[in-house]
């Protein structure tokens, strides 16, 4: 039989407030062991939490932005479980009223554009960390839990089932993050546990319009780990099914030293944590004219500024799609560009000298020697004609290490574009003197040979000539 593959995602997402979810502790990642704790965050007897409003304001615009219906009226409550993580023994998050429902993104596969829904965008707090005393939890005599991450706000992104493939769930992701990124609600560091997702994976015969039994891989945070569960996932079931076998709805781990997954433990249902409401806060009640607030201080959206470089600069499709996905490069580009600079040589040399620059030494473009307004004028001189754009990939190369202007290193290397006729003439014809052979074989028909004469013009101007007369002038004198 042949099987398709069914995903669903749920996503969370630690916002960037300054301080917790319930009380005034600071949420900084890489602190102390427990020096961001508070009777609050600690679960002690007595305690009250009061709700940080940036939550909900975040929640609400992450929530607009992937078109989710806002709920006005929305409510907290406790999800109960053990774990020593979890100093309250229940969560604080929400589950028949979360603050947003209803939502969707649009995602690129090779077939085209797929639309994802979002069942909901819940708010919650965050658990504290395990410390353990060996590298695994196994190889442990012992464990410290940190409570600093306690009571980090956190978004729940929940999906429905609608991804068929690994790529599909990647894009997915990645499409989250950027839109976290551009409503600036996360720092979306996945190497620090700021975007993690739990994948759930089933398998159904081709055709069939029931879901089949699902396992579920948690605290993914890497788009390669979740391509590799994923394609784990796919293989391991396939084969199960194929044998006779049931799926067993179950919990497991990813080992990314082995590439598989392990089980865990069965799963849980919503009934095992006796959700109830949480009777120490109040409902959240969002009006509309705030909600509406919200949604007017949205930024420019990922796919709406792709189209807008699509539509307005005439960058193709792929262009504009990495360009716009992330904030800093697309806004990046629109600072080259608001120099005058031409919007294809502006991607041109975004995705290509600055992008190769900036791997090669691990930067990020906030961190890039040649700003864009510098990176601006200077193809502003190519497309002047002061330099060819040869000679901008050395004068690229110099403004990495100075802070000079283009146009000063131009100056001082003297690597304006020669295009004064006579001086070029006396290149071309030395050039046609010393090389008889290729302009034999020109002469003879080979038109290609005329290459090889322009390189030495080019080469004995070095890189100064202006190619396009080099060429003309060329062609003439050979007739
Ligand atoms: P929970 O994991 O909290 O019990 P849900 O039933 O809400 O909760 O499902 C969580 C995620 O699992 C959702 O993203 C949903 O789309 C996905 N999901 C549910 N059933 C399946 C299935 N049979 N195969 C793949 N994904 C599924
Ligand atoms: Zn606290
Ligand atoms: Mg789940």
């Amino acid at each position: 039989m042949k099987y398709e593959t069914v995903i669903g995602l749920e996503i969370h997402c630690e916002l960037k407030t300054k301080t917790k979810i319930f009380c005034g502790c600071a949420t900084g990642f890489g602190a102390d062991q427990n020096t961001h704790v508070c009777p609050v965050c600690l679960g002690l007897p007595g305690v009250l939490p009061v709700l940080n409003r940036q939550v909900v304001n975040y929640a609400i615009k992450a929530g607009l932005a992937t078109n989710c219906e806002i709920n006005g009226y929305s409510k907290f409550d406790r999800k109960n479980y053990y774990y020593p993580d979890l100093p309250k023994n229940f969560q604080t998050s929400q589950f028949d009223l979360p603050i947003a429902e209803h939502g969707w993104v649009d995602i690129d596969t090779e077939a085209g554009k797929k639309r994802i829904r979002l069942t909901r965008i819940h708010m919650e707090e965050d658990a504290g960390k395990l410390v353990h005393s060996g590298t695994t939890i196994k190889d442990s005599s012992s464990s410290n839990v940190d409570y600093n991450r306690t009571g980090v706000p956190l978004l729940e992104i929940v999906s429905e089932p609608d991804m068929s493939s690994a790529e599909e769930a990647r894009a997915y992701m990645e499409k989250i993050k950027t839109i976290m990124e551009y409503i600036d609600v996360s720092n979306c560091r996945m190497e620090e546990g700021n975007l993690r997702a739990d994948i759930n994976v089933s398998l159904r015969p081709i055709g069939s319009d029931k879901l089949g039994t699902r396992t579920e891989m948690k605290n993914i945070n890497s788009f390669k780990a979740l391509e590799d569960a994923i394609n784990y996932e796919i293989e391991r079931q396939t084969e199960v099914l194929e044998d006779g076998g049931h799926i067993i709805q179950e919990t497991r781990t990813w080992d990314p030293e082995r590439g598989i997954t392990l089980s865990m433990r069965s799963k849980e249902e919503a009934h095992d944590y006796r959700y109830m409401p949480e009777p120490d806060l109040p409902p959240i009640v969002t009006s509309a004219e705030e909600i509406e607030a919200i949604r007017k201080g949205l930024p420019e959206l990922p796919d709406a500024r792709r189209a807008r470089l699509m539509d307005e600069a005439g960058l193709s499709a792929y262009d504009a799609g990495i360009i716009t996905s992330s904030r800093a490069m697309a806004e990046y580009y629109d600072a080259i560009t608001a120099t005058g600079a031409d919007s294809k040589l502006a991607a041109n040399w975004l995705m290509g000298d600055l992008a190769k620059n900036l791997n090669a030494e691990g930067k990020t473009i906030e961190e890039s020697p040649v700003d864009a307004k510098r990176l601006g004028e200077m193809i502003l001189l190519i497309s002047k004609g002061t330099i060819s754009s040869k000679i901008g990939k050395t004068v690229f190369k110099e403004m990495w290490t100075s802070p000079d202007a283009p146009e000063k290193i131009v100056k001082d290397k003297g690597l304006v574009q020669i295009t004064d006729t006579k001086e070029i003439e006396d290149i071309v014809d030395q050039v046609i003197a010393a090389n008889a052979k290729a302009v034999e074989d020109y002469k003879g028909g080979n038109k290609k040979a005329i290459g090889a004469l322009v390189g030495q013009v080019m080469k004995q101007s070095k890189g100064k000539a202006n190619p396009q007369m080099v060429n003309e002038l060329l062609a003439k004198k050979l007739g």
